[in-house]
């Protein structure tokens, strides 16, 4: 299945059919693709842009959408001011653009509705990205296998996706979405408010059988040390999937 799913396939044209704004520093957009294949939740893309000057530049986005939906998909990007690629899907694309894709790609950070559970995914900043395609996945296909998540935003204006999370956490008793807000939580707050550590793995892992899947999600530094941590207090290394986003996540 692996080995399938990482050939990524020939770059197609995109059509940017929708954009809206998820925080003041992410979009979500909606890509068309005349040659949509299958894909599993956790899966990404390769978007290419080349300039007038025929230089190119390539990053990957995950797939923000479930794989029930067929003929588009959504990615979400998070705006890095000084980045060379993220601005332009700030700044530029406009719905009816056309962008150069291909996907899907990815093999181990995948989850299947038939692998069941429970899981316990943990994601920091746009790292929510592919976890968002596992949790509507579950949604769809599995209500029945519990899913905890632990999210770590500097702030509340920083939560990607955050009405439907509240949504899920209210609606669904199989789902718990704990928040971490690392820089400044709103007057009142009473969540956690520091990078994740063990105790709050313990804490909000209280309730849930260690026999299922984990799924870490964010910068590098991140998802070492939540590895590490989960590691440390007896998870089975491999029954933890990690993907890396930003510089040193190639
Ligand atoms: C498998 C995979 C999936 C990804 N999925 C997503 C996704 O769903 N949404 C998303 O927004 N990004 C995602 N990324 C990250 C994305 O590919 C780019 O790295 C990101 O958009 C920054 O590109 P840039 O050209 O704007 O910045 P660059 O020009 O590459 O970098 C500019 C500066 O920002 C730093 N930097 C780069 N990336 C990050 C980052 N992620 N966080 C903090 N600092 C950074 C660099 O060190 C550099 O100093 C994913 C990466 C991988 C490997």
């Amino acid at each position: 299945m692996h080995e399938r799913a990482n050939r990524p396939g020939p770059w197609q044209t995109a059509l940017v059919s929708n954009v809206i704004d998820e925080t003041y520093r992410a979009k979500t957009l909606t890509l068309e693709l005349p040659a949509w294949r299958p894909f599993i939740a956790g899966q990404h893309f390769d978007v290419r842009l080349t300039a007038p000057d025929g230089f190119q530049a390539q990053r990957s986005y995950s797939i923000a959408s479930p794989p029930e939906r067929t003929g588009a998909i959504d990615i979400t990007v998070e705006l890095i001011p000084e980045g060379e690629v993220s601005p332009f899907f700030h700044e530029i694309v406009r719905p009816g653009d056309r962008l150069e894709v291909r996907g899907p790609i990815g093999g181990p950070f995948t989850w299947n509705s038939n692998m069941g559970g429970p899981l316990l995914l943990l994601a920091a900043g746009s790292g929510i990205v592919p976890i968002m395609s596992i949790l509507r996945h579950r949604a769809i296909a599995a209500r029945r296998v519990r899913a905890t998540l632990l999210y770590s935003s500097r702030s509340m204006h920083d939560v990607i996706y955050r009405a439907e999370l509240d949504d899920m956490d209210a609606s669904d008793p199989n789902a718990a979405i704990w928040h971490t807000l690392t820089r400044s939580p709103p007057d009142g707050w009473k969540g956690y408010s520091r990078r994740i550590d063990e105790t709050m793995l313990e804490e909000v892992t209280r309730d849930l059988d260690d026999r299922g899947w984990t799924y870490v999600c964010g910068p590098a530094s991140f998802v070492e040390l939540t590895a590490n941590i989960l590691v440390d207090a007896g998870r089975r290394p491999e029954s933890i999937r990690t993907e890396r986003f930003g510089p040193t996540g190639r």
